[in-house]
């Protein structure tokens, strides 16, 4: 008799927005293509590695696949932002019709929780990259507690994303994580609710392995998923060197990056230089307004007294093309 032990499913689903994204990947579905994506998802194939240890793990990005509502698993886990909280309870309803056990994690369940806490079996809170292993391995002994609440993570232990797991060739860019955490104080900002105002770093070293293994997947873009990227100048510009020379270093087309920041990089030449250098083509930044008190008002005091015309065109002459958000 075979006595292995056969490891329980996991079905984890990253469901859809309502509305088109601003990156219009959409226009390939619409055009009569396979349904596309602009970035390649980071939170499922992040949060599949850690599961992987205990779970058989079968990945759902809804933007590109349909739910599989009579799936053969034993488990369903979502995660998602605000804007894909109706879809979530829909999906959560009718997978526990079914029977199944249902985990929810993420943002939005992270900040709020009391919202989230009727529609699923098992609620997960906050940063799990350190606890994952206990997490997963009471829910996989069907020993689970009602509530799991993260840490604050040191990111050297975040793993690898599992990529394998994931369509990865639906999507037009790939995606990386550098950075969590922003020091700034902004109030409308439910990142820095999320993951705090220490920015804490993955080591160089890492990085590279995750570019690596992108490239080998054939991205040749890349967006680094940072909330801002450059906010501590220093570890920025260490990596912005790594990944100059990981670049030199590549025999064919080089990767372009992209990647989200704060104006005031536009005061810092030798930044913009070596954003330049790394191979950045585009950077998402918000200015909300030039107005001094509303910055004020939303605490926004980083962009208080900078001439936002003036840094936007500084950066439009390093030719990063810049984009508001
Ligand atoms: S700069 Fe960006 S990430 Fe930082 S607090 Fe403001 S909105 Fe949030």
């Amino acid at each position: 008799m075979n006595t292995m032990h056969k490891p329980k499913k996991l079905y984890l689903i990253n469901p859809k927005t309502p509305y088109p994204s601003y990156a219009g990947a959409e226009i390939f579905e619409n055009s009569g293509f396979l349904p596309a994506l602009f970035s390649a998802d980071l939170s499922t194939t992040t949060v599949a590695a850690l599961m992987s240890p205990h779970f058989e793990v079968t990945i759902c990005d809804e933007r590109i696949t349909p739910v599989d509502f009579d799936i053969d698993t034993n488990f369903v886990a979502l995660t998602g932002q605000i804007l894909q909280w109706e879809r979530t309870k829909e999906i959560a309803k009718a997978f526990r019709q079914r029977g199944k056990v249902v985990i929810i994690g993420g943002s939005y369940a992270s900040l709020s929780y009391e919202k989230v806490r009727p529609y699923c079996d098992i609620l997960v809170r906050g940063e799990i990259d350190e606890v994952a292993n206990d997490i997963f391995s009471e829910i996989a002994e069907g020993n689970w507690k009602d509530e799991y609440v993260g840490t604050v993570p040191d990111l050297a232990n975040s793993p690898l994303p599992r990529w394998d797991l994931y369509p990865h060739n639906r999507a037009l860019i790939g995606s990386i994580q550098v950075s969590r955490g922003c020091p700034f104080q902004c109030e409308f900002c439910d990142v820095i609710q999320y993951v705090g105002r220490k920015q804490r770093h993955k080591p160089v070293p890492r990085i590279l392995q995750e570019l690596d293994n992108l490239y080998a997947l054939g991205f040749r873009r890349t967006f680094i998923a940072d909330d801002n990227f450059t906010v501590h100048r220093k570890k920025a510009k260490e990596i912005l060197l790594a990944l100059k020379e990981w670049n030199e270093k590549r025999e064919g087309q080089k990767m372009a990056f992209s990647t989200q920041l704060s104006l005031d990089a536009a005061r810092d030449d030798e930044m913009l230089r070596m954003l330049q250098e790394a191979g950045f083509g585009g950077v998402f930044i918000g200015i909300e307004t030039p107005n001094a008190d509303s910055l004020k008002e939303v605490k926004k005091f980083q962009n208080v007294g900078v001439d936002s015309a003036e840094k936007y065109s500084v950066l439009w002459n390093t030719e990063c093309l810049l984009l508001e958000v």
